[in-house]
């Protein structure tokens, strides 16, 4: 059997991507799959040719994730895109957005765009955020779309992966898609039902690019709320740094409990200040606990 990737996913349509010859096929489930499994932007097909336009589809590979927004299964990255300025950087959105990502399985990537706009002073505080979220365990780029800077090493960042954008809008992220895809596009606007997370009716496109990579044509979230899909005591499983330490007790929620590590690396900076200031806000407790450390 051939095996195909579902890049096209839009009511009754589904768009076959052959990875061998690089071909679009439209994909017709037999009967046994159409009962068994919805079938998602993202997903591996195997099946036959059956004509020039047709695919039979007779399996679905087992996701390895699923984000419901956008609706895309396999997702191996999710580009939050963000600015320095304009829009200024909101790194409560950034932290709430990282620890909903990860909690869908997905890894996240930071990418800041914009850098063409510049001074001294704001790449000092790109910088600054630059070190903060690579201390923490995630990998930052930076591009400008604009000026077409960085875009090829995140192309060779991306080779091979399934990707989709996110972030707030006016950050660019239509404008690194084109850049990408080498056409001009735009992300697809999102209405606010979907926004709470609800299964999206809106089909989602995924286009190739570089080697072997697609990245979707429909941004996931702008602003979250972590605490939308998580309980407070399931934050502090997201926040990376923080599965570093072993705490006295290993349900610690780095609070108030003694023998809390993650507090100690508070106090003695090896974790952020920001960082640990953004969980205490996300999980809506009292401010004085990282007052009391910063
Ligand atoms: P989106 O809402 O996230 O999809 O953002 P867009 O791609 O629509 O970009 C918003 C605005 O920022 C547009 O006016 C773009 O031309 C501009 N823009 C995008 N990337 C860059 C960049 O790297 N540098 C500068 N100076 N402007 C950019
Ligand atoms: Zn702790």
């Amino acid at each position: 059997m051939k095996k195909g990737l579902v890049i096209d996913r839009e009511a009754q349509m589904i768009g076959v991507y052959t990875l061998d010859d690089k071909k679009t096929y439209r994909g017709i489930p037999r009967k046994k799959v159409l009962k068994k499994t919805k079938i998602y932007a993202g997903d591996y097909v195997y099946g036959e040719v059956v004509d020039e336009n047709t695919f039979a589809i007779e399996q679905v590979e087992e996701r390895k994730n699923f984000l419901v927004r956008p609706p895309v299964a396999n997702v191996d990255k999710v580009l939050i895109v963000s600015t320095i300025k304009m829009p200024e950087f909101d790194n409560f959105l950034m932290d709430n957005l990282l620890v909903v990502y990860e909690h869908f399985q997905t890894d996240p990537v930071i990418i800041f765009n914009k850098i063409d706009l510049l001074n001294e002073e704001e790449k000092a505080g790109l910088e600054k955020w630059t070190q903060i979220y690579t201390d923490a365990g995630y990998d930052v780029l930076w591009v400008s779309a604009a000026r077409n800077e960085g875009i090829q090493k995140l192309t060779d960042y991306l080779e091979g992966m399934i990707c989709v954008l996110a972030g707030p809008s006016g950050v660019g992220k239509s404008s690194i898609l084109s850049r990408l895809v080498g056409v001009q596009l735009e992300v697809r606007e999102v209405s606010e039902k979907t926004e709470r997370g609800r299964h999206t009716t809106t089909g989602v496109k995924l286009f190739p690019f570089g080697e072997n990579s697609f990245i979707g044509d429909t941004p996931g979230f702008s602003s979250v709320d972590a605490l939308y899909f998580l309980k407070p005591n399931e934050v502090r499983l997201y926040f990376r740094e923080f599965l570093r330490y072993d705490c006295k007790f290993p349900d610690c929620t780095h609070t108030r409990e003694p023998g809390c590590q993650v507090r100690e690396a508070v106090k003695n900076g090896e974790i952020s200040c920001e960082r640990y200031k953004n969980y205490i806000k996300i999980i809506k407790e009292d401010p004085a606990l990282w007052q009391e450390l910063c």
